[in-house]
């Protein structure tokens, strides 16, 4: 008998990933969880039928969200993480010794409990005494702050269901006012590839530069994503993703990383024409 676990990535296209066991599954509040085992990927996460992470690929991810912006800002004390249950981003984040307080705003307390339990690899982040846990709306939590955070990673679900709220022009601007006057923004980006997903990347990006003196974005490969192809944007109110990148200040730390290196931070914002050309169409208007 074949186990598979299927994601439709449009009307036309599905992604598939046979499944050995299902771990867990249980419907919170706001979504459907589920944590599989598979043999290609290892252990995997869903939300609503949709890929959150895999075990072997959210390294990817995680690194590419925090190391950029952490090899960016000379100073990160204070950082707010709003989504990421699944504690890969926090794990990321534990790394650096100069944090002093990492406050991650999570929705659904099963999301955190379902990985404490069946993904540890990602949920050994959480339990770092600097680490304090909201389960609160992001969009409702980063209203009540005023300059208070070096770094904001916004790492969500998609632009529907809980996800919504993050994407809206009032929650970026909440996110302005709730980061320092150096304040550095990452957020998952989406993909550029499929129509759907592009126009949601396009409303996201417009947003965020209407929000935003400094806005970039950059890329990576993400096997489990639609279409593999994945954004991440990059918003500040003073430093620049290139030219303030400080490499030496970031080699010194030794830090080992899988994916992340100081080349890869430069490259990472030279993106192919046709995504230029989608992030233009909005920023121009
Ligand atoms: N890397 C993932 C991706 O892009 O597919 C995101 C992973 S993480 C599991 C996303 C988390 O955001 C979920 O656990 C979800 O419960 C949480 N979330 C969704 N909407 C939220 C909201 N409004 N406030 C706080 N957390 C939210």
């Amino acid at each position: 008998m074949e186990l598979w676990f299927t994601e439709k990535h449009t009307e036309n296209v599905k992604f598939s990933i046979q499944v050995d066991k299902q771990l867990y599954t249980g419907q919170s509040e706001f979504q459907r969880i589920d944590i599989f085992e598979s043999k290609e990927f290892g252990r995997f996460l869903t939300l609503d039928g949709y890929m959150m992470l895999t075990e072997k690929d959210e390294f990817i991810y995680h690194e590419m969200m925090v190391h950029v912006p952490m090899a960016v800002h000379p100073y990160v004390k204070n950082v707010l993480v709003i989504g990421g249950g699944d504690g890969g981003t926090v794990r990321e984040l534990v790394r650096y010794p100069e944090i002093a307080q990492i406050d991650l705003v999570e929705i659904d307390a099963e999301v955190v409990s379902a990985c404490r339990a069946f993904l540890p690899q990602t949920a050994c982040g959480l339990e770092d005494k600097r680490v304090q846990i909201y389960y609160d709306d992001g969009l409702r939590f980063v209203r009540k702050y005023v300059e208070e955070y070096d770094l904001i990673l916004v790492d969500s679900t998609d632009p529907f269901g809980p996800g919504e709220g993050l994407f809206t022009k009032e929650f970026y601007g909440n996110c302005y006012k709730a980061l320092k006057k150096d304040g550095i923004m990452v957020n998952q980006h989406e993909s550029p590839f499929y129509p759907a997903d592009a126009t949601a990347m396009q409303r996201a990006h417009k947003r965020i530069v209407d929000s935003f003196p400094i806005s970039k974005v950059y890329q990576a490969h993400i096997p489990t994503y639609p279409s593999g192809h994945w954004l991440f944007g990059f918003a500040s109110k003073k430093y620049h993703p290139i030219d303030d990148h400080n490499t030496t200040a970031w080699k010194q730390r030794g830090l080992v990383t899988r994916y992340y290196n100081e080349q890869l931070h430069d490259g990472a914002f030279a993106l192919p024409n046709y995504v230029e050309e989608l992030l233009e169409r909005v920023e121009s208007v």
